[in-house]
């Protein structure tokens, strides 16, 4: 099986959709992340698997300019919280919050300045989505120009499905030839937790 574990988080983050890749990025190079940046990072990784004491390590290891003290104090809590490990008899009950859509990613608490949360396809000027991409290595000019296109006429999913397919190319079409994956199996991504699991069941 997978080896969901804050020390592989690493690894498992080339099989990330943009806008974690972009959170995952970030926190590495500032060693920190604000707010709601911490909220949808944290519940896609509980999505992914990680559980909470997990997740606790990696949250404490990506936050290593602070001490033990201040991270206890003012990180500590909202991660136990999210996986429902603290707070209020409901939220205990159901497990904590579920991992964020791209409908609400793409549509509630929009990142301002020095925020690294929301979907880059969206919230992300094209001059920076563009170089963001570079940077996870997609540099195909029809590729690029095609999100350019879906980011232009606002179908933000489409510039990410089209990424995933670039992406895949390859494993989509064995498994297609192969009849590992159905066509429903193979629709229109909108969770980023689904592009994660279809990402890692194609390469694995
Ligand atoms: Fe993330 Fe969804 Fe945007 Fe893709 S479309 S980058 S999965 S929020």
């Amino acid at each position: 099986g997978a080896d969901i574990s804050a020390r592989n988080i690493d690894n498992l983050s080339a099989h990330f959709p943009l806008c974690m890749q972009n959170l995952h990025r970030t926190l590495k190079r500032d060693a920190h992340l604000k707010h709601f940046g911490r909220l949808q990072y944290t519940l896609f990784l509980k999505g992914i698997g990680l559980n909470l004491e997990e997740c606790l390590i990696f949250w404490r290891s990506s936050f290593h300019k602070l001490t033990d003290d201040a991270f206890n104090k003012d990180y500590k809590y909202n991660v136990r919280h999210a996986y429902g490990d603290v707070g209020g008899d409901s939220n205990r009950r159901g497990g904590g919050y579920s991992p964020f859509s791209c409908q609400k990613i793409l549509t509630e608490h929009p990142p301002g300045p020095g925020e690294a949360h929301g979907c880059p396809y969206r919230h992300f000027s094209l001059e920076n989505l563009t170089a963001l991409l570079q940077g996870v290595g997609i540099s195909d000019r029809s590729v690029l120009n095609g999100v350019k296109q879906d980011k232009e006429s606002q179908k933000f999913h489409m510039a990410c499905n089209r990424v995933f397919e670039y992406v895949h190319q390859n494993e989509i079409k064995k498994a297609k030839e192969e009849s590992i994956m159905t066509s429903s199996q193979l629709e229109t991504i909108v969770h980023p937790n689904e592009y994660f699991k279809r990402s890692y069941l194609l390469k694995n």
